[in-house]
């Protein structure tokens, strides 16, 4: 298949290596000067995506995506696939779907969990919103950059999925380190409090798979000095992107604005370029009255 690959940062250049390993012909373009092993390299967006079967976009925010997609949608195969695996605003999805839709197009959005580490060993999960035909287009290639593709449901599913499940992970993983923090302070061991919690009610991949204390349960980003893994500021961008969504449909997410306000407070202090995790140790310098 002959595929243009729109964005190529920590998350777009190893989805791109491995669509190139899988033996499809790759052109790929940044805004920033990347080449990406086994690829082409294209000099605009524009270029990137003419005569594809397929464009595909990594990239920040919904506003990248928009201006993107105006730039490529004349440029573009009437029936090519085009799939948005950024994480953005469900408004921004459903409008750049619409506008591929009416250029003849077949939008997926398709937002992914698995972070760098999974986009390196094309083991992401991808979350996907659009018509069934365009899905079991875009299926394959899923295949090749993740393990795991659920059709969520017409466009801006995939978004709405990934923006539920990760304020799923922000409350979370505050409670955990909440609960490691009292737990410290009540002269409990963290081994113990992993063993308990791990094996009872408390179970959550926070702490089984995930633990933000460090040196207990599996190698995490707890006992790297809280390298990241998943950036506060990314667990940031989605909590904030799950609030824009829970206020343009009226929905009460009390304890998810409870979750962006203490990321953000967080990122503002000392968490920017720290791993989501380390929430721990700040709550740990907080006091009793704090948030
Ligand atoms: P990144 O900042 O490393 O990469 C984004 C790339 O897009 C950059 O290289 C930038 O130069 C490029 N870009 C921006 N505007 C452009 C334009 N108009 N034309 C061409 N290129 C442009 O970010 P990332 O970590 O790769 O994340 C990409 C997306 O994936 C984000 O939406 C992020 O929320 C999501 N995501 C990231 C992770 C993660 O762990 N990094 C996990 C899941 C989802």
């Amino acid at each position: 298949m002959k595929i243009g690959f729109i964005g190529l940062g920590n998350m777009g250049a190893p989805m791109a290596a491995n669509l190139a390993d899988g033996g499809h012909e790759v052109t790929g373009f940044d805004l920033a000067d990347v080449s990406v092993e086994g690829c082409v390299r294209a000099s605009s967006a524009a270029q990137a995506a003419e005569g594809q079967d397929t464009v595909i976009t990594m990239l920040p925010n919904g506003a990248a995506l928009l201006a993107v997609y105006e730039e490529i949608i004349p440029h573009a195969t009437p029936g090519a696939v085009v799939i948005d695996c950024s994480t953005v605003d469900v408004t921004s999805a459903r409008s750049a779907a619409l506008t591929a839709e009416a250029a003849g197009l077949l939008p997926v959005d398709a937002p992914v969990s698995g972070g760098v580490g999974g986009a390196t060993a094309g083991t992401l999960t991808f979350m996907a919103g659009g018509a069934s035909e365009a899905f079991a287009k875009a299926e394959p290639l899923f295949g090749i950059m993740g393990q795991k593709a659920v059709h969520c449901g017409a466009s801006g599913a995939g978004q709405s999925a990934k923006i539920c499940n990760n304020m799923i992970l922000g409350i979370s993983m505050i409670g955990v380190c909440e609960a490691f923090v009292l737990a410290d302070r009540l002269g409990l061991d963290p081994q113990k409090m992993f063993d308990v919690v791990s094996a009872s009610s408390g179970a959550c991949w926070s702490v089984n798979s995930y633990c933000p204390a460090p040196g207990v349960g599996p190698a995490s980003p707890a006992d790297n000095d809280y390298k990241p893994g998943f950036a506060a500021e990314l667990m940031l961008k989605d909590l904030l992107l799950s609030q824009q969504a829970a206020d343009e449909v009226g929905a009460a997410t009390p304890m998810g604005r409870k979750a962006a306000a203490l990321y953000l407070e967080f990122v503002q202090s000392e968490g920017k370029g720290r791993d989501f995790s380390a929430m721990l140790p700040h709550l740990a310098t907080l006091a009793r009255d704090a948030g």
